[in-house]
């Protein structure tokens, strides 16, 4: 999400004539798009904007100049300013506008005062442009990308009792559905070859049935338009982010698997194991309710790889809970997972909950989950070798220039020698060999399908 909405900030950058600089002491204007969903992203952020703010002191005011006629406009964007707000400004007096999620609609006018060397103060702003008004932006391509998010909705109502993402990105607003299918078309005829469509939490998306549509429909029906307009411009591959167990339909899961457009890959965080836990995070289902989901998807797509969220440590969590989420963990063999260990975020339900579980503790329990999802992923990459499949080809390998990296629709990494002009299409390939969790080909074989 972050990503995708720094590149829409670029995008507003360069249609009014702006140019990336190469650094900070030659830059107009400096932006910092923050995320706040865990303590260590914002912990990474104030450092950056620590380090430009001494920069700032440092350089001699320069034509063309920032807002204040110094060397460069200083503007923190995204969840940490949301979060923050002036305070942000309190702390460090170089920042020259805080602009949260949901003021993004001020960027012009911020670019505009920039420009013009002048300043604007946040009054001003939010008498013209109604601030809390979110809005929606257009993905940005830089030349010959072929993969690209689209965002379909923003903010989430579930208040799961650890996040902060609620607080920070608001109430879920849906997209309008011919929104959404005319981007794809756009990126498609710009040679966009897969998509991925984004939201906090995807399997509420709702449309009221305003716009040109005329009729509401939920995330299935919205998967269903997508799917169609996809099949027709081109783009053989569609991914979504982030799924939600509580609120995943089984009419979704028809849909993906009616479907071949939709990767068999699913990011499905379960976030705990125990129910416990898991009500005391406010997720909205049990664990049988989790693997029972589970079940249903692999029962309409056998070939679908898994991927998942685990979070331990949180505050009341004993060794009985840690063992129920590694014996869910067993029970479901994700291909990968993103763990980490609970840290309070001020705001949040559970911030005030008391039996916090120590650092060591925590720490400990982390690196058990890491060693169990370590050899399902080694487990289940080695079934694999052997498997002939399409992969799309996304660049260069860091390691081997006379070698490209791909990656299969069940977001598998693979490595095989090829032509730079390859970058950016489908080809089939045998998976031969493993090396890390890194699949090795030996050539790619052409297939006109693909
Ligand atoms: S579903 Fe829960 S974890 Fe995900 S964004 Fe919403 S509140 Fe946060």
């Amino acid at each position: 999400m972050n990503s995708a909405e720094s590149a829409a900030l670029v995008l507003a950058c360069k249609e009014r004539g702006w140019t990336v600089a190469p650094n900070g002491e030659s830059a107009d204007l400096v932006l910092i798009n923050t995320c706040s969903v865990r303590l260590t992203a914002e912990k990474r952020a104030l450092g950056r904007i620590a380090l430009y703010a001494s920069l700032k002191k440092k350089l001699p005011a320069k034509a063309p100049a920032g807002a204040h006629g110094c060397s460069f406009a200083l503007v923190v964007a995204g969840c940490m300013a949301q979060r923050m707000g002036e305070s942000l400004k309190k702390k460090f007096p170089a920042v020259d506008y805080v602009m949260g999620t949901a003021s993004r609609s001020m960027f012009p006018l911020i670019l505009e005062a920039v420009e013009k060397k002048t300043n604007i103060i946040m009054d001003d702003m939010t008498a013209t442009l109604g601030l809390g008004q979110f809005s929606f932006s257009s993905s940005h391509l830089e030349e010959g990308q072929f993969r690209s998010f689209v965002p379909i909705m923003h903010g989430c109502n579930n208040f799961c009792s650890y996040c902060i993402v609620p607080y920070v990105r608001g109430r879920e607003v849906s997209r309008d559905p011919n929104l959404i299918t005319e981007e794809i078309r756009l990126v498609a005829e710009r040679g966009v070859r897969e998509i991925t469509l984004l939201g906090q939490n995807v399997n509420t998306y709702n449309w009221n049935g305003g716009g040109a549509l005329n009729s509401a429909i939920n995330f299935s029906g919205l998967l269903r338009l997508v799917a169609a307009e996809a099949e027709k411009s081109g783009v053989k591959r569609l991914r979504f982010l982030s799924a939600n167990p509580r609120d995943f339909s089984r009419d979704t899961i028809q849909v993906m698997a009616e479907h071949r457009v939709f990767c068999r890959h699913l990011h499905l965080c379960v976030q705990h194991g125990s129910n416990r836990i898991l009500t005391a995070m406010n997720r909205g289902y049990t664990r049988e309710r989790y693997l029972a989901l589970v079940k249903e998807i692999r029962s309409a797509m056998p070939e679908i790889s898994l991927s998942t969220d685990i979070l331990v440590g949180f505050p009341g969590e004993t060794e009985e809970d840690l063992k129920a989420a590694l014996e869910l963990m067993e029970e479901v063999r994700f291909l990968y997972a993103y763990m980490y260990h609970y840290n309070p975020r001020e705001g949040t339900s559970a911030y005030d909950l008391p039996d916090r579980v120590s650092e060591e503790i925590k720490r400990e329990r982390l690196s058990r989950v890491i060693a169990l999802q370590k050899k399902h992923t080694s487990a289940l990459l080695k079934k694999r070798v052997g498997a002939r499949e399409i992969v799309l080809v996304e660049g260069i390998s860091r390691k081997n220039a006379d070698e490209l990296v791909t990656r299969t629709e069940r977001d598998e990494m693979v490595v095989a020698p090829g032509p730079v002009s390859m970058i950016g299409s489908y080809a089939w390939l045998t998976l031969s060999s493993l090396r890390g969790n890194t699949f090795r080909a030996k050539e790619f074989i052409s297939c006109p399908s693909a």
